[in-house]
């Protein structure tokens, strides 16, 4: 069933009321709550089962609704002007005494900002007229839904509402970047790749040796964790193991799932998740005791929307601490700036 004015005055509404409604963005679902309430902020915390000290991004209308809650240098507003609505996300200053809820700061002075370009997600900001709140639809560690249905799977009655816009269209979270001081650098790879950002900015992005160590919380060595183990760079294929494919894929699976045939990285981003969760869902009935996955390029400008799906797809095949907790990425060890 398609969503209709009254669905969206209807989630609207809800977010009124402090409830969490999960709605399409073109990255993945999110899980909205108003961000100018710490009662739904709590509130989306418990139902993630997120840690309290990984921080929301904030969806808004526009550029002008975003300079209300946060500072732009110049070059962040270059990449606002030129980018948004899009799937870019600025950590930012906050502006003190914006009126977004610390909570969702997860007690830094930043706040991670985003204008979204899905209609759908576009119509609700414009109804409830608030700044929406929205880490991905999914349980805490587990992998990102880009279906309505994987919302239903991963979130059932803890949200109370679901807008369906069908399959998400980038397929991949946002790219973030720390844009809290002069140096421009990327916090989490997405399809907004480094030699598009660079391009714009006229000069190369900042890495973590120059200058301050970046914040941020959320990037963890385990996450999009499939409840199977998952082999990278797969060569060839175990018979007891379920295959990802890219490109023409390897033989003697029990089942397989391709990216791309035709190795597009854009097709592969859109499929990742789904393919990931259909795979891990329906494998292990066929006595699968993994999922090999095959190489994804990444290297040269044409392939830099490979960075972002290895970047995931080396969460999804980090070890996992026997609490279920997962340790912080070796290559993303963050620090407080020292100044
Ligand atoms: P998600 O919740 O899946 O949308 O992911 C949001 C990502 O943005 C996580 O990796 C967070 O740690 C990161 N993030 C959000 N706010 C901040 C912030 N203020 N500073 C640094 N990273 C942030
Ligand atoms: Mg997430």
């Amino acid at each position: 069933m398609s969503v209709t004015s009254k669905h969206i005055r209807n989630a609207a509404s809800h977010l009124h009321q402090e409830q969490l409604v999960a709605f399409p963005t073109e990255t993945v679902y999110g899980l909205g709550g108003n961000a100018l309430s710490d009662t739904a902020i709590a509130a989306i915390y418990a139902a993630k089962e997120r840690p309290s000290f990984n921080p929301l991004i904030v969806h808004v209308r526009s550029l002008e609704d975003a300079n209300r809650y946060a500072i732009f240098s110049e070059s962040a507003l270059l990449l606002a002007r030129a980018l948004w609505p899009g799937p870019l996300t600025l950590v930012l200053p906050r502006r003190e005494h914006c009126k977004l809820s610390l909570l969702l700061s997860a007690g830094l002075d930043s706040v991670a900002i985003r204008v979204p370009a899905h209609p759908l997600a576009q119509a609700l900001l414009h109804e409830a007229k608030i700044p929406i709140a929205a880490p991905s639809a999914n349980r805490s560690g587990r992998i990102s839904p880009t279906e309505a249905a994987h919302v239903h799977e991963e979130l059932g009655a803890r949200v109370s509402m679901v807008l369906d816009g069908g399959p998400c269209h980038v397929g991949i979270e946002s790219t973030v970047l720390d844009a809290t001081g002069e140096h421009i650098r990327i916090l989490r790879p997405g399809s907004i790749t480094p030699p598009m950002l660079e391009k714009l900015l006229g000069r190369k992005l900042a890495t973590s040796a120059e200058g301050e160590t970046p914040i941020s919380p959320g990037m963890l060595a385990s996450h999009y964790a499939p409840t199977l183990p998952v082999r990278l760079q797969a060569k060839t294929v175990n018979s007891n193991e379920a295959l990802l494919a890219f490109g023409a894929p390897l033989k003697g699976s029990l089942l397989t799932q391709n990216l791309s045939a035709t190795e597009n990285l854009q097709e592969a981003a859109a499929n990742l998740f789904r393919m990931i969760r259909y795979l891990d869902t329906n494998a292990s009935a066929l006595g699968a005791r993994g999922i090999a996955v095959m190489p994804i390029p990444d290297q040269g400008d044409a392939n830099a929307l490979g960075l972002a799906i290895n970047d995931r797809l080396k969460r999804a095949a980090a070890p996992r601490t026997e609490s279920g907790l997962s340790l912080p990425h070796p290559t993303s060890i963050l620090h407080k700036n020292k100044s």
